[in-house]
């Protein structure tokens, strides 16, 4: 379906992003990989995926608290694959604290990863996709661009502000060929949340199963993690022609959790 597209996941060598560019490279879409970590292990899974299409893989190393870097990823984007036609803005990170004890550099780069690099990759992803009349902006934003969590302030602040900027990307682009919609997991099982499960288990001196149950039970009615995989199957049917006008939308899939 997606054969001949190009696609940037940002944030993709580990968990959600990593899942999703799978899932887009099984679709025929090449793939940019970007975050840190475990690149060539990611590269060839995303190839993997796409094998039967013969997709191109690529990978770019910007910091996406950092603004030039940005703009050096999508300069090279757009020299290696011409443009980019599937935006997903997935990049993120978490830290748990109350906000008088918030390290107000966390704080800071918070907003800067989860929130403004999805600015600057739509700013600059938008001309070409524009011009061609067709484009996709997903943002991985989060239940908690829907409700808040106690010792999440600067999270549900980022995310709270990525589901805005889905709908101002939606409605300026709403004639158009470009659709911008948001998605919203509950818990997922990736390192992000391990930590937090981890972390849990600690200070409470419980086992790290019972501080995976307490997490799901304290938040998820479905009492089960929703999987990237999943979330890529999201991703695909936005990028399908069946969601030509779903526009600014933030799309959970929470086991139950912000219907509470
Ligand atoms: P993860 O830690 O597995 O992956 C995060 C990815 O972002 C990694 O590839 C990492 O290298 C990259 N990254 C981190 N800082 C970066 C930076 N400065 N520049 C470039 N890349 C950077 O986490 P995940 O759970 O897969 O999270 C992905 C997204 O999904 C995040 O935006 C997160 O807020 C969101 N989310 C996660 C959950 C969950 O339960 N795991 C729920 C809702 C939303």
């Amino acid at each position: 379906m997606l054969k001949g597209k190009t696609a940037l996941v940002t944030g993709s060598t580990s968990g959600i992003g990593l899942g999703i560019a799978q899932s887009l490279a099984a679709q025929g879409a090449n793939v940019l990989l970007n975050g840190f970590g475990e690149v060539d292990t990611a590269k060839a899974q995303v190839a993997a995926a796409g094998q039967a299409h013969g997709i191109t893989v690529d990978y770019h190393d910007a910091d996406m608290s950092k603004p030039q870097e940005i703009e050096a990823m999508m300069a090279f984007a757009a020299q290696r694959f011409g443009h980019i036609d599937i935006l997903v803005n997935n990049a993120g990170i978490q830290h748990v604290a109350a906000i008088q004890d918030f390290p107000t550099a966390k704080w800071d780069a918070i907003l800067a990863i989860n929130l403004s690099s999805a600015f600057h990759t739509s700013r600059l992803a938008l001309p070409a996709m524009q011009k061609a009349n067709w484009g996709r902006i997903i943002n991985v934003a989060s239940v908690h661009g829907l409700v808040g969590s106690a010792q999440k302030s600067a999270y549900v602040a980022a995310k709270h502000g990525i589901v805005g900027l889905t709908k101002v990307t939606a409605l300026e682009n709403a004639t158009t060929g470009v659709t911008c919609n948001a998605i919203c997991p509950g818990w997922v099982l990736t390192p992000l949340v391990q930590k937090q499960v981890d972390d849990k288990a600690q200070a409470l001196g419980i086992s790290v199963e019972a501080a995976t149950e307490k997490l799901l039970g304290e938040k998820e009615p479905s009492m089960q993690f929703t999987t990237p995989e999943e979330l890529g199957a999201l991703a695909i049917f936005l990028c399908s022609p069946a969601a030509n006008n779903v526009r600014g939308v933030a799309w959970n899939m929470d086991g139950g959790w912000a219907a509470q």
